[in-house]
């Protein structure tokens, strides 16, 4: 029997959330979908692994955009719309704060994040009401706008607060409302959830963060993140979707500047009408396509402008006690000696002493995630490429054992308690850890930074520009929302969307 199709409408490289979300809307649109993943697994970063017997989470810490039942927010209602049923489980809180004079626990909504700032530094209520209201009224503009694009002249009508900020840097505006800068402090720790510094993170991207995370508290599922990916995976191939594990894609095939099929590892020509690839741009231009003589000058250059965003480097421990047993009692920390981000940001360039750690200890989100009288707790720290470019094969070994050994000295010192004497498990994630199993460009976990000149907006109207071969698409962390598991499901509709307008227009055409 052949192993493939004579011909697919999609073939997909990457079976991760943004591949998988692609596949998933295009099987319901009743087009024939092959799905190839180079991992044994699908899930690419949203993934678990075993040790000691005990299923361990890879990466997720929260997921954004899921929504309460009764208040699903988008990401939430695909995997409903999708029949793809996930136990979400509550996030408990925002998140702690540990940052210089200030230990402070935050929770989710408008009202009660504002009056625990206010708790924290009094008389701020009102003022930090407001930014938390404007932020939720720039994100509800920015959901409407991305299903229902209109004139610049009705949005200023529609839309007055998205656009009388869309220019400004979340610094800018922060500055605008005059706020204490322990209450600024407060607002700040999401920051690493997009990785850019304030001074040029568009505050737009700043507002979407905090009203979806703030507004609505974030989600995780209760077999770890690799129930999302497992479960699309197993709903993706009910509706019909062909997902071959194993198959490394090596070459998108392309002819007169048209995407019409790719070659795996082994050797396989698959043909199809579109391709979507969750390979970084930065690999498809410079390896993939086939023959090179194909890819269009623009592509080099528009790989050459943007900027890599975040890495990351996890410590991931089982320890042998309940978490309040090691005065660990929060779901969430950040942690940082500074909230300035333009320094944190400097900071993450290196390969530390790292200023600004972010941990989880999942048994507040779900008690059962280990077996009783033990816990999970992760450090991490999201650093930019460049300094983990440097490292040497030599060296990566001490390397990796150094920075791991300050994140966990750092919390130690914090807790009071030695957490190496309660390691039942320990995992160590580098860039290299995500670059060798992912394929990621430098080991990127979120795509090109969000800047004040490369940023969602601008992304949207270029977007159409940067479809620089007819029939490819790209689908993953370095699409137009960026970085995030949420994201990638956005970023994976998108890019099915695109192929159904453009196989409706051909329709329209021939009528
Ligand atoms: C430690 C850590 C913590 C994180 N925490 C969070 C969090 O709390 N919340 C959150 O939203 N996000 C978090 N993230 C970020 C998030 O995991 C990523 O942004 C997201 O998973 C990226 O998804 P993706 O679909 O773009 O790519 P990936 O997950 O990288 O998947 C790409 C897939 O494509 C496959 N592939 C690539 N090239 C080929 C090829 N040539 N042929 C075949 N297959 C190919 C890969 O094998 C992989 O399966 C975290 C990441 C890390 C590392």
């Amino acid at each position: 029997m052949k192993f493939y199709k004579n011909h697919y409408d999609v073939i997909v490289i990457g079976g991760a959330l943004a591949g998988l979300s692609s596949a998933l809307m295009l099987a319901d649109k009743g087009l024939s979908v092959l799905v190839l993943e180079r991992h044994n697994l699908p899930g690419g970063i949203a993934t678990s692994f075993v040790r000691g017997g005990i299923e361990i989470e890879a990466a997720l810490h929260e997921m954004m955009s899921i929504g309460p039942e009764d208040r699903r927010l988008k990401v939430g209602k695909f995997f409903d719309d999708m029949g793809v049923g996930i136990d979400w489980l509550p996030v408990p809180e925002a998140y702690h704060a540990s940052l210089p004079d200030l230990e402070v626990t935050l929770h989710p909504g408008l009202e009660t994040f504002a009056q625990e700032i206010d708790d924290a530094v009094p008389g701020t209520y009102h003022q930090v009401l407001n930014l938390l209201k404007l932020c939720d009224s720039v994100f509800n503009s920015v959901n409407e706008l991305s299903i229902h694009p209109m004139s610049k002249a009705q949005m200023l009508i529609q839309h007055e607060a998205f656009v009388k900020t869309a220019g400004y840097s979340t610094k800018e505006v922060l500055d605008s409302f005059d706020l204490p800068q322990k209450a600024v402090d407060l607002l700040s720790p999401y920051w690493i959830y997009v990785g850019s510094a304030f001074s040029e993170l568009p505050f737009t991207i700043y507002s979407v963060l905090m009203a979806d995370y703030v507004g609505y508290g974030s989600f995780i599922p209760r077999k770890l993140s690799h129930e999302m990916s497992l479960k699309m995976a197993e709903r993706a191939e009910e509706m019909g979707v062909q997902i071959e594990y194993g198959q490394h894609v090596e070459k998108i095939l392309v002819k007169h500047g048209r995407a019409y099929g790719v070659r795996t590892a082994r050797g396989d020509e698959i043909h199809g009408d579109y391709v979507i690839s969750s390979a970084y741009p930065n690999t498809v231009y410079s390896k993939m396509i086939e023959p090179a003589r194909e890819v269009p000058e623009k592509a080099t250059r528009m790989v050459n402008a943007r900027r890599i965003s975040l890495t990351a480097f996890s410590v991931i421990m089982i320890l042998d006690r309940p978490a309040e047993e090691l005065n660990i009692h929060d779901y969430s920390i950040f942690r940082g000696d500074t909230m300035d981000t333009d320094e944190l940001y400097e900071n993450l360039a290196g390969l530390g002493p790292y200023r600004y750690l972010t941990c989880i200890c999942h048994n507040y989100g779900n008690p059962e995630v280990t077996p009783e009288g033990t816990c999970s707790f992760s450090i991490t720290v999201l650093p930019r490429v460049e300094g983990w470019k440097q490292v040497t094969a030599d060296d990566y070994d001490r390397v990796k054992h150094a920075v791991a050994r300050q994140l966990i000295d750092d919390m130690s010192a914090y807790f009071g308690v030695n957490l190496l004497d309660h390691v039942l498990e320990i995992v160590i994630e580098t860039p290299m850890t995500v670059a060798h199993y992912t394929n990621a460009w430098n080991g990127s976990i979120y795509g090109y930074a969000h800047t004040m000149k490369d940023h969602i907006i601008a992304r949207l109207q270029t977007g159409e520009e940067e479809r620089l071969i007819k029939g490819l698409e790209f689908a993953g962390a370095h699409a137009i929302s960026g970085d995030g598991m949420g994201p990638q499901v956005t970023n994976g509709r998108k890019a099915a969307k695109n192929i159904l307008d453009d196989i409706a227009a051909k329709e329209a055409r021939k009528k």
